[in-house]
């Protein structure tokens, strides 16, 4: 009979154990960064309501009009979302739960998002983001911060060329006066738009300022500017952010065309980008969204975040050369006859209690087919134990790392001074 294979979601990718170690290392690094400034984790469901999307992400976004993996609950008839991204759930559990009825929130969060898209190297339809929110904090250094944190981390990872695009959107009112002026300006020049963009002229025109159409890089050039609509309050915000970046000796590019994907952010934006990923080069992005808590029913409050995408950051960590290896296990048991299997479990967990780590075989065989698994185990030590060992209380103990005159040396050793002899010989390696 051949029973077909059942492969996984195109685009939803299986993260396999040497690969998931690297992942483990990331998230360690990223946690003690995140702690190191104060942000707290939340975590928040994979699946929300569909309305709470369409109205933070806004109904004409790249996000909302097609990528949504949306379905209706058959229980109830309740249409609902895989999270396309995590700032609208994070925003949702914030008002839901008053969080900020005490004081304003420093938050993180990591995980799976879902977006449907055309699979290509960085770009997934499940992919990872660790995100951070800060909210009710009205001024500009809390942007900086944002920016900074991102600046470290870098450093964190090792990682270098990773330069800053910032930008601002200013306030919904100026927008509104630079959009008035794009949509003449565009149907001015309709005849050299794309569908998508003649599309967005009239629903979101600011988007056309972000196409990567390169047909359509020139009319995007000769498009008004928003700074040119900008008040006084927006210019100073503006400012204040590049005063602490220039204070802090972060070097920057100013983007004008820097828009978001995303309708609910304004004045500052900003993206981390590299040349190292191809054409996916964005590995984190955010800005204000101080309209978005009021917007999904909560009372009026400041905010701003930024999202890093796991996978183009781990591509790039490993495109550095930063391949790194989980150590092996310290010890594999090999173990025959069945008193002696009995003491070798014992003797497994009495090292586990001393925080040895410990390969157990299991699946029976003769000593030297299990000899040869725990070589290829990369244990430091091998701890054998036959009828012999067993009688006598004691077990084998066996250096498997090679070091030197002490190689492949082997003794007996009472069962309760294993630990210890293994302990003291760790100590001796790493001095050596
Ligand atoms: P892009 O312009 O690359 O489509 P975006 O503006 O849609 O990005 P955001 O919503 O700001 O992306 O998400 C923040 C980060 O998450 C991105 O900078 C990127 O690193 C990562 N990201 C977004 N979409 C994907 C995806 N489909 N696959 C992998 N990573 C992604
Ligand atoms: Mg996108």
């Amino acid at each position: 009979m051949n029973i077909p294979k059942i492969q996984s979601v195109r685009g939803m990718n299986d993260i396999l154990p040497d690969e998931a170690e690297f992942w483990d290392r990331f998230d360690e690094t990223i946690r003690s960064w995140l702690k190191s400034y104060g942000y707290r984790p939340i975590r928040l469901p994979i699946v929300e309501p569909t309305p709470l999307f369409k109205r933070a992400i806004g109904e004409v976004t790249d996000i909302v009009e097609k990528e949504m993996y949306s379905f209706v609950d058959s229980l109830n008839g309740e249409s609902l979302t895989l999270r396309p991204e995590g700032t609208a759930g994070c925003v949702r559990a914030v008002i839901q739960h008053n969080l900020m009825a005490q004081q304003p929130q420093r938050l993180y969060y990591v995980g799976q998002m879902f977006r449907h898209e055309r699979p290509q190297k960085g770009r997934y339809r499940q992919f990872h983001q660790v995100g951070v929110e800060a909210l009710g904090f009205p001024g500009p250094d809390i942007d900086a911060e944002h920016i900074l944190m991102g600046a470290r981390l870098w450093d964190d990872l090792g990682l270098d060329g990773i330069v800053l695009q910032l930008n601002t959107l200013g306030q919904p009112a100026e927008r509104a006066c630079h959009r008035a002026e794009l949509i003449t300006y565009f149907e001015q020049h309709s005849a050299l738009l794309d569908e998508d963009s003649r599309r967005r002229l009239h629903s979101n025109p600011l988007r056309i300022l972000d196409s990567k159409n390169p047909a359509l890089q020139e009319v995007v050039r000769g498009a008004p500017q928003l700074i040119d609509h900008l008040g006084a309050e927006s210019l100073a915000h503006f400012e204040g952010v590049q005063q602490v970046l220039r204070d802090a000796g972060q070097p920057f590019a100013i983007n004008p065309r820097l828009v978001r994907g995303l309708d609910y952010y304004n004045l500052t934006v900003f993206e981390w980008v590299t040349d190292r990923l191809g054409a996916q080069g964005t590995v984190c992005a955010g800005g204000r969204y101080d309209g978005l808590v009021q917007q999904l029913g909560g009372k009026p409050a400041p905010a701003c975040g930024f999202a890093m995408g796991v996978e183009r950051l781990i591509a790039l960590i490993r495109e550095a050369g930063g391949e790194v290896k989980a150590a092996p296990v310290d010890v594999y048991v090999v173990h025959q006859g069945e008193a002696a299997s009995r003491l070798a479990a014992r003797v497994a967990e009495g090292l586990r209690d001393r925080a040895i780590d410990v390969l157990f075989h299991c699946g029976g065989g003769g000593f030297k087919a299990q000899m040869k698994k725990a070589d290829a185990s990369g244990a430091s030590f091998a701890v054998i134990i036959g009828d012999d060992e067993a009688q006598a209380g004691e077990v084998t103990l066996k250096a498997l790392r090679q070091t030197g005159e002490q190689s492949n040396e082997q003794r007996r050793v009472v069962v309760d001074g294993v630990a210890d002899e293994i302990m003291s010989s760790i100590l001796d390696w790493d001095e050596a």
